[in-house]
Formats: C-alpha cells, structure tokens, sequence
C-alpha cells in the first residue's frame, strides 16, 4: 500500500487557517486597525470600496516596518508582540497571535506600502494567495499603508457567502466604531467608496462617544467612573430616557478590547433596573482596566468572549459604580460632566478591596462583604442628603407657613416676586394646581412631580421594612372582615408574611375572608379595606404588565396605591417633608415604574429660553 498522507502547501494551509480569522471584510477591518493602534499610530484613515469586497485599506503614521519585517510580517506567527508565553499574561496590544496578516495575504491580493520614520525610503510589498509578486523599494509617507483588495477572490465558495453590502457595511461600521471609540485620543476617518461617513477628531471619550452616536447625547451621559486598586471602570451610561425598544448602542471594553458578555450586561440592566421599562435598553460604553493577569483573552480572536478569573466580583462592581453614577446624575448639578469626579465618593468604592487585600486568604466573606447591600460602595444615603443640602443651602425654615400663591405656570415658569423674595430667603416650597411641588434649589428651581416622589419614598420605606426594619402596625378599634374571591385569598395568603413585615397584622377568617386587625401605622385608619383592595387591584395590574418577583411586585403595589394622589392639596410642611424625604432616597430622580419624580430648571436655560423668546 502507498503511503497517502501529504504535507499541505502553505497558501492552502493558510487559506484554512484564515477561514477563522477572515470571515468577512469587517474582519479585516478590525485586524487592520489594531495593527495601526498597535503601531502607535495617531492617526488612521480607513477606505473601503463595495462594502470591502473590492477593496480595505488602513493607512497609519505609526512606526513602519524594516525592509526584513515588511516581508515577515504576513508569515504565519510572525509576531512582534509576544516572545515567550509569559507575555499572554502581560498583553497591552490588541493584537498578539501574528496571524491577522498571513491570513489576509492567504484570501486576498495585498499591497503594502510601509517606512520607518528614520529611513529615507519605504518598502512595497505585493502578495497574491500568499505568494509575494513583487518587492522593492519606494516612496512613501511615513507609517504604513496596507490595502486588502478582491476578497477571497481565490476561493469563490466563500465569496459567495458574503452578504449585501449593506449588510456587510453595517458589520464594517460596527468594527470601526469599536476601535474608535477605545481611542479617542487617535484620530480616524472611515471613507466609502470616495465618500468620508466619519471623521473623528482626537478628543475625550465623551467627545467620540458623541460624534459617533450623535450630538443630541451630549447633555444625556452620565459619567461612570470609580477606581479601585483591584480595577478602574470610567465611561458613560445613558441617563434613563435615552433608553430605546431596540438593543443598540452597548459597549464594554475590557483593557481596551471591545467584548459582549451577557452577564457584564446583565450587570448594567440591573443598575437600571427600576428606572426604565423591563424591555427597553439603556446606550452604554463602559470600559474596565484590570490587570490582564486577571483576564484570559487567549479566547478565539473572533470571539468577542473573555473569560475573567472572578466574574461575580466585575458583576458587583459594575453594576454597583452604574447605580452609584444614576443615583447621583440629577441631584447633583455638579455632576455634570466636565466636573470634578471627585464628588463620587472613590473612596468609599475602594473601601470593599482594600479590605480584600488585607484579608486575601478569606475569598469568600469578602465577596460577601463586596456584595452585601448597603456597603460603602452602595450609595451612602447620608452623602446623598449632604448633596442635597449643597444644592439648596440653609436649610429651610419649616416651620413658617408661608404659601404665596403661583401666577398661571408656562411652560417658561413666570415666578412672581413675591415668591421669589420669599423662595429666597425661606426656600418655601410652593404647591401647584395641587399635583407639583415647585422648589428653589441654588442653581434654579425644581418641580416635584407629588404623586411620583411620594411613590418613591414609599416604595424605598417599604423595601427597608422587608429587609430590616418592619413597619409600625396601627392597630385597628374595630377589627373589619375582609371577603375575597377565592384566587384573591391565595394570594393574600401566600404574601402575609412581607405584609406583615409591611405593617399589615391579617388574620385568616375561613376560606375567603379575614380579618383585617391593623394597617401600616401611616395609613388613615377606616381605609383598611380599601387600602387591601387596591393593594391587590395594583398587585394583579404589575403582574401582567411587569416580570417582577413578589416582593417586589408587592411593595411597588403599595407605594403606588399609598402614595398622595395629585390633586391633594398639600401643606408647606408635607411639602417639605416630601422634600427631604424624596432626597434622602438611594434614587430620588425616578419612580418605582420609571418616571421622573422632578424636573430641574437651572437658571441658564432659564434664561436662554427668555432670550430666545424675546
Ligand atoms: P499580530 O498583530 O498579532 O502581531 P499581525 O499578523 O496582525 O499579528 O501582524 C504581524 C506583525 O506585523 C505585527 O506584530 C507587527 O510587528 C507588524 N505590523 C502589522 N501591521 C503593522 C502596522 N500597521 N505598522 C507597523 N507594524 C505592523
Ligand atoms: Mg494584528
């Protein structure tokens, strides 16, 4: 028998080895630019002709090539990056595998013009199917300039498997997009076909970030930012009105590579939790720095998979620096963005693992400590009435009942001057047409949705009762008997103990009924039965509308069915207590379901507004 086993030819065993490098233009796309950031480029420019398919090209101005590394840059593991396999475990470039350029060469004609910035003459290199054509010197700018051209032209099958151009234009945007936005300092342009779709000036994140997804963002990014010694996470979130039906603009950066975890995400959908409808999704770029001992990206380099040595740890953290950012971006006026990050708080953020260090033998009670509620890096709800008390100065003077009444409100905010002598002096809050609560804070004023703003009190009180502390039962003079449709009663049933916890003292009466003994001690007493009723009303409303669980469900319920309803008139202290009870919640600027408690009016809209009106 003859012998049958064969040693491929290179250009066949790269053209299989490119498959998984190479699958589409985009993936040069993005090989392509990370060797330019790699070079220490500061600016590269991208062209494209027939979605890729005809034509990728990245030119840079970053180091060049040697005439010797020009020619062995597209050999299979020809790497500059890496020399022994110690370094993985140190990677700060993007690339490190020394295949993106062999594969390239393997499926396409390529051409590449490159210079050293100290040499007087580049080199041209032209490759087909791995074979190079041509080499010689030539004239050329310094930096390199590689051009990728008829896309597996030498291997049909595969052509046909490309998509519209469309289609594969959107995949070549989304590439760009993720290498551009995790170099803002770097300048560059996406050209198509002769047409320039982006050009990126160097700037700060929030400045990419906004000319890439559009200036109408640029007053509605909350900066993220908290360092700790174990990993840093900066970046922005979209404050909660931004979010869309359509999962979209989400991105996290891990040491700079754009990654898509399920679980990171997760992490962010959580923060926003009560802030936005369950299926809508809030924009993101979040990008955490750890040491890359920590991480694993020797995962395929298509993959956009990464595996971390404690998830659970980046989970809390995430999601604890989001919540910490949300909590704070409308409170606090000098939270805005070119403001000192300062205000956040870092330290109490590296409270948690500096103890970590301390106490590394104990891994697990410090992920409980880490993870626990109501740690130092949970919000601090003293800190956030210290905000609070920053942005409207003396404390106001409740005990004066002063309730000046409020000219016809539009939408420019006529304030009176009586009002505003006595806002100024007293900070007298200032009913309007008994549904808002008009409010002079430093900066301006703010409107107090009352209905909302109750509801998130009530709702923050009640969560705290389930975990802690149970509310005051009022007992009842008269005991009422309470007859429920049998479905109702189960229900009853099965939540009495959080009732109880909520203030409820309920007493099984029979199958149906029962006996209703006290009420949460801040329920006027004879609603005891309407207040079970509507509980379950708004109980059985959540559960169609929302997937929450039922604690959850339950104590939503009760803040919406106890919450001061607009159209009652309020008096200057209620107000003043909703005040300062609304600001001393963990997330003051929303509604248990999403809306907004208050709006605020800083006096510079206020008069850009009067201007443009006049
Ligand atoms: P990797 O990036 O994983 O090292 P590549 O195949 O992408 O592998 O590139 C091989 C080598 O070619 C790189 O390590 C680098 O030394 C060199 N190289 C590639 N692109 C450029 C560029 N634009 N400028 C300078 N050198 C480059
Ligand atoms: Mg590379």
């Amino acid at each position: 028998m003859a012998d049958i086993i064969n040693l491929l030819p290179d250009n066949i065993a790269n053209q299989i080895a490119a498959g998984e490098v190479i699958q589409r233009p985009a993936s040069a796309v993005k090989e392509l630019l990370e060797n330019a950031v790699d070079a220490g480029a500061t600016e590269v420019r991208l062209f494209v002709k027939d979605a890729g398919k005809e034509l990728v090209q990245v030119i840079d101005n970053g180091s060049g090539m040697s005439e010797t590394d020009a020619r062995m840059c597209f050999e299979r593991h020809a790497t500059s990056k890496i020399e022994t396999i110690e370094d993985l475990f140190h990677i700060r470039t993007m690339g490190f595998r020394g295949e993106a350029l062999a594969s390239i060469a393997a499926v396409a004609q390529v051409e590449l013009k490159t210079r050293m910035h100290q040499e007087e003459i580049g080199t041209y290199i032209e490759i087909d199917n791995s074979v190079v054509k041509k080499q010689e010197p030539c004239q050329t700018a310094p930096g390199t300039s590689i051009a990728m051209k008829n896309l597996f032209f030498n291997v049909p099958a595969r052509r046909n498997f490309l998509k519209s151009n469309a289609a594969e234009m959107r995949h070549i945007v989304d590439e760009f997009i993720r290498v551009a936005l995790a170099f803002p300092h770097l300048q560059f342009s996406l050209n198509s076909n002769g047409q320039e779709m982006f050009h990126l000036e160097r700037g700060s994140l929030k400045q990419r970030v906004v000319s890439i997804l559009g200036q109408h963002y640029n007053a509605k990014l909350v900066t993220v930012k908290e360092s700790t010694d174990y990993m840093n996470i900066h970046g922005f979130v979209g404050k909660p009105e931004t979010a869309k039906k359509t999962r979209g603009d989400q991105f996290f950066f891990v040491n700079n590579r754009f990654i898509k975890s399920s679980y990171l995400n997760h992490a962010v959908m959580n923060a926003f939790s009560e802030m936005i409808p369950a299926d809508s999704f809030p924009l993101y770029a979040l990008f955490i720095d750890l040491d890359p001992a920590h991480v694993d990206i020797n995962v395929h380099p298509t993959k956009q998979e990464i595996k971390f040595d404690d998830e659970r740890i980046l989970y809390a953290f995430v999601q604890s620096a989001i919540k910490h950012a949300l909590a704070q971006f409308s409170v606090t006026p000098a939270l805005d963005f070119e403001l000192d990050p300062g205000i956040q708080q870092l330290d109490a953020l590296t409270q948690p693992f500096t103890d970590q260090k301390k106490a590394q033998s104990s891994n697990t009670s410090i992920y409980k400590t880490f993870t626990h509620a109501n740690q130092a890096h949970v919000i601090d709800r003293s800190s956030n009435l210290l905000h609070w008390k920053e942005l409207y100065g003396a404390p106001a003077d409740k005990d004066k009942d002063l309730s000046p009444e409020l000219p016809p409100v539009s939408t420019a905010s006529v304030i009176d001057e009586r009002w505003q002598e006595a806002a100024t002096d007293q900070k007298v809050p200032v009913q309007v047409h008994q549904q808002y609560i008009l409010s002079q804070i430093k900066s301006g004023f703010i409107l107090i949705d009352q209905r909302a703003a109750h509801e998130r009190i009530l709702y923050e009180r009640y969560q705290k009762a389930l975990s802690e502390k149970p509310i005051a039962t009022q007992q009842s003079l008269f005991p009422q008997t309470l007859e429920l449709l049998p479905a109702d009663a189960v229900l009853i049933t099965e939540m009495l103990p959080d009732l109880q916890a909520l203030g409820y003292d309920l007493e099984p009466f029979g199958q149906s009924t029962f006996v209703v003994r006290g009420t949460p001690a801040d329920i006027q007493s004879g609603n005891e039965q309407a207040s079970i009723e509507g509980l379950l009303e708004q109980f059985k409303h959540f559960s169609q509308e929302l997937k929450l669980n039922r604690r959850e469900q339950l104590i939503r319920s009760m803040a919406r069915n106890n919450a001061i309803p607009a159209g009652k008139a309020l008096g200057t202290r209620e107000m003043q207590n909703i005040i300062d009870e609304l600001f001393a919640c963990v997330t003051p600027n929303v509604s248990p379901g999403g809306r907004f408690t208050f709006i605020s009016f800083k006096m510079n809209d206020l008069e850009r507004m009067f201007e443009r009106g006049a």
